[in-house]
């Protein structure tokens, strides 16, 4: 099982998709092993958006981060970074392939619904750099065998 990070942005907040992203996630067979609804700041997004520091877009970038608060996700299952990458598409939502949910619910590079780690690596510092330990919770009975053969999961 993997975990990685899931924030829907301050546009899914503002364009009241909430709801409608968490199902998309759900109904793939992911586990939310954690979240919770947090306000940005912008220490914060210096780290989460370090990568970028220096790009033209940056500041506006943290800007839409911190126009709203956003949900923050931790997402459970086999494969489930490359499987979240996979499902939430291209950046840019106007080049992400229909049946993504960048591609089925954006128009913009920037406005663009998700943040999904993008690597093992990545997932493990920016869960540790949203949640605290305790707010992550072990597997409970999910009924396994209802979404994997038990040699993918054990
Ligand atoms: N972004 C932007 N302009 C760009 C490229 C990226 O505003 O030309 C924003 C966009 O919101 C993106 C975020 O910066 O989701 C992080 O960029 P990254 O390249 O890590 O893309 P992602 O991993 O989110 O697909
Ligand atoms: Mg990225």
């Amino acid at each position: 099982m993997e975990r990685t990070l899931v924030l829907l942005k301050p546009s899914t907040v503002q364009r009241a998709l909430i709801g409608e992203i968490i199902s998309r996630f759900e109904k793939k067979g992911l586990r939310i092993a954690g979240m919770k609804m947090m306000q940005l700041t912008d220490e914060l997004l210096d780290d989460h958006y370090s990568h970028l520091l220096g790009k033209p877009f940056f500041p506006a970038l943290k800007a839409s981060m911190m126009k709203t608060p956003v949900v923050a996700m931790c997402l459970e299952g086999v494969d489930a970074i490359a499987v979240v990458r996979y499902i939430t598409g291209y950046t840019n939502g106007r080049k992400a392939d229909p049946g993504t949910i960048r591609g089925d619910y954006c128009m913009s590079n920037q406005q663009n619904i998700v943040h999904a780690s993008d690597s093992p690596e990545a997932a493990v510092v920016e869960l540790a750099r949203f949640f605290r330990p305790e707010e992550l919770y072990d597997l409970y009975d999910l009924n396994l065998d209802r979404l994997y053969a038990i040699d993918e999961w054990q």
